[in-house]
Formats: C-alpha cells, structure tokens, sequence
C-alpha cells in the first residue's frame, strides 16, 4: 500500500487524482489532503476517503474541522502545507496546488526522499534552480512530473540518455483564442478566456493556456525538469491535443506519447511509475476517429508568453521567477477585472525588464524576489 499526500485536493488535478486512487484502493491510501477555501468539497472528500492528515486555508475553518473530525490531525495556512509536504508516512506527495505558494511543501518533501508527483508548474519554474542543487543533496527524491506535455517528454525518453535526445517537441494547443490577431483580443472577456477547446482545469492555469504562457512556463519547467539547453526545446501548435509531446533523438527518430486528453493517465503514471496498470478510469484512444493530427507555428507576434519566457529561461537565476511571480497577479487582476488581456503580457515584460537578477544563493531569494515582484505588480496595475 502506497500513502499518497495530495496537495490542493479540492482542485482540477486534485479531484481528478482522488479518481485515480479511487480505481486503485487496493494500492494506494490518501493520506492527506489539503484545500484552500472550498470547506463543502473538502468535507466530502473527508468523509469519503478518511485521510488521516488535513490541511484547510484558514485557522477558522481548521478549527470547525476540528470539532466535526476530533481524531484527526488538522492543519492551516502555509506552514500547515509545509507540514503536510514532509509527513513522515507518506510514499508520494502530489503537488496540485496552483500557483507559488506549492514551493515550500515541495522543498519540504523533498528533504523527505519522497516521490513528488509534481503538477505544481510554479514552482519548478519560480525555483527550479534551487531544487536541481536541493536534489543533488537528497539522492532518493524523486520527481515525476504530471503536467502532461512533461509526462509525455518523460515517457518517450524512457530507456534512453540525455545525450541521445536532440529536440523536446512540446505540443501546444494554441488555447482558447488560437488563430486571433492583436485587434480581436483588446477587449476580451474573462468568459471568453475562460473556454478552453480540450482540457477542463483551474481557472488560473486556463487563462494562461489562452495566452500561451501556460506553454512558457512549460518551456521552462521542461529546461529545469529534464536538464535540457533552451536551443533544444520547442513548441509546435497541435490543437487536437492527442500528442501530449514528443523528442526527437539525435538519429532523427522521434517518439511521442499519445492518448486521449485527460490528466488521469498522467497523474497515475507519476504515481506507478516505472509501471504501467490497466484501470476503470482511463479512457483508450480509438486510432481510427481521429481525423487528422495538425502541427504550426506559435504566431508570437500575437501570443507573447512563449517568447518572454525563452528570454527569462535563458537569462536564469530569479529571472524565471519573475515571470512566474508577474504572471500571476496579472492573471488575479485580469480575472478580477481590472486589467485587459493584452495587460498580462505588458506587466510580465516590464516586471522582467525592472528587475535586477540575482543569484539564488537560497530559497529566501526566491521568497524576496517573488514577494517583491507580486508587490510591483499591484503598485504599478491594480488600479481601482
Ligand atoms: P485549481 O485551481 O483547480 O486547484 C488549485 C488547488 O490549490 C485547490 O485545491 C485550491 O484549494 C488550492 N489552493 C489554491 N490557492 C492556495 C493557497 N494559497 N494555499 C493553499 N492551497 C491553495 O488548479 P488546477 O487546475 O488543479 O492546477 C493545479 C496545478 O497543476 C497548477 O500548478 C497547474 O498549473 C497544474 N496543472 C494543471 C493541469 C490541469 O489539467 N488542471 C494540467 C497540468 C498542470
Ligand atoms: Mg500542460
């Protein structure tokens, strides 16, 4: 029996992790599970999986955990995700909280020897520097990633070196607005960004894949995760997203890993890993409905997020977390209405052309950096 902590258990990857283990009771144990604000779901979740350690957003709504579930061990706020990153039982800690604040738990984890099942993009993009060193000092740490373009990239490399692999090909699938010029997209509504044509996910992560940064940051995740130089990595527009990535090899072969768009496979390779099992949960791809498989070029004239990130990646340092931290608050403000679309890349560039890199020396660097950028970013944007 594997204990499995999930971080984020009442989002997009976390309720969709919960089915995987569902299939698979007799494998796997949900340790622990933690939510930020959504206390209904996260009861449910209680009740039906019994997990032994919990971790709620605020004190208050800890504390009425406390009294409903007086056996269990109840946590709050981010030193209470810290905890729940390093609890000594578990086998594997799935990172599906959105955003930076995941960093901690990871490290955290980390220095457990655990198996990360690492959704979190963040934080391997904000600290992906720190944890490479991290992980030379904590051997039997493992990182297996989830996000699906990186477990297609892992799974084609499998059985082969570093130094056979030419090209990462990360497919994208061009997002909401795919096909739109700079005219169509001034005045966007948070609705329209909000539909994405192939995956359901958070809301946060959906806005990036409108304005391709999702696809940046993943550029950038893929450089930090697999050691490959930012000349080696590319991004090919795919927009039946049934390539979940592919690598190309240096004697011209390239191997992609296919399937039908849904995180349960990716979330329960990270989990099996190195193997492979049948289960109720996932859907098989039939070969013979797919109409045609399609590649292009990102139009980054348009769609900037792919291009800032090379540029962030490639300077390194706190730069890439910079782009992570500008990011995200400029999604916050665009989904709460206060800036437009176009915004979001125009506070990304200028929060990277203001900032002076530094180097990651240790993780307050990045908690500065982070804490720094986020407070440029509401000085200079959220206006009223
Ligand atoms: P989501 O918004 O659906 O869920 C986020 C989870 O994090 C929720 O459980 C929420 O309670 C928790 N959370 C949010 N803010 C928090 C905070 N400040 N402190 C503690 N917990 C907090 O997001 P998601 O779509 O499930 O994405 C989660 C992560 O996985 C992101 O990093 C995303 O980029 C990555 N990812 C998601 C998908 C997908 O299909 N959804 C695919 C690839 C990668
Ligand atoms: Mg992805």
């Amino acid at each position: 029996m594997k204990n499995i902590t999930i971080l984020g258990s009442t989002g997009s990857i976390g309720t969709s992790a919960l089915k995987v283990i569902e299939a698979k009771k007799e494998e796997f144990n949900v340790l622990g599970i933690s939510g930020y604000s959504n206390f209904e779901l996260l009861k449910e979740q209680i009740e039906k999986f019994n997990p032994k350690y919990i971790c709620m957003g605020d004190e208050n709504k800890a504390k009425e955990l406390e009294i409903i579930y007086p056996e269990k061990i109840i946590y709050f706020g981010d030193e209470g995700l810290k905890t729940m990153g390093a609890l000594d039982e578990a086998d594997i800690v799935l990172t599906a909280i959105s955003g930076a604040v995941g960093i901690e738990a990871t490290v955290e984890a980390i220095k457990k020897e655990k198996r990360i099942a690492l959704a979190n993009k963040e934080t391997m993009v904000a600290a992906g520097e720190y944890i490479n060193k991290l992980l030379k000092d904590y051997p039997k740490a493992e990182i297996i990633p989830v996000d699906s373009e990186h477990s297609a990239l892992f799974q084609s490399m499998q059985g082969s070196s570093k130094d056979e692999v030419k090209t990462l090909i990360i497919t994208a699938s061009g997002g909401t607005f795919r096909g739109k010029k700079l005219e169509d997209l001034k005045d966007v509504t948070v609705e329209q960004a909000l539909k994405h044509p192939n995956w359901s996910m958070g809301r946060k992560i959906t806005i990036d894949s409108s304005t391709l940064v999702n696809k940046g940051l993943e550029v950038i995740e893929a450089h930090m995760l697999f050691n490959i130089d930012y000349d080696n990595i590319e991004v090919l527009v795919h927009p039946q997203s049934i390539i979940h990535s592919m690598v190309e090899f240096e004697d011209s072969s390239i191997i992609a890993q296919i399937g039908v768009p849904d995180m349960k496979l990716p979330i329960q390779y990270a989990f099996t890993y190195p193997k492979r099992e049948a289960s109720s949960e996932l859907e098989r791809l039939n070969l013979r409905k797919l109409k045609e498989l399609t590649f292009d070029e990102v139009d980054s004239e348009v769609f900037k997020g792919v291009d800032l990130a090379f540029k962030a990646g490639r300077t390194g340092k706190t730069m890439p977390c910079v782009f992570n931290s500008a990011n995200e608050v400029a999604v916050e403000l665009f989904l709460k209405g206060k800036i437009k679309f176009l915004e979001i890349y125009e506070i990304i560039e200028k929060a990277m052309q203001q900032h002076e890199v530094k180097e990651i020396d240790s993780l307050e660097v990045i908690k500065d950096v982070d804490k720094e950028t986020r407070k440029w970013v509401y000085s200079n944007y959220a206006r009223d």
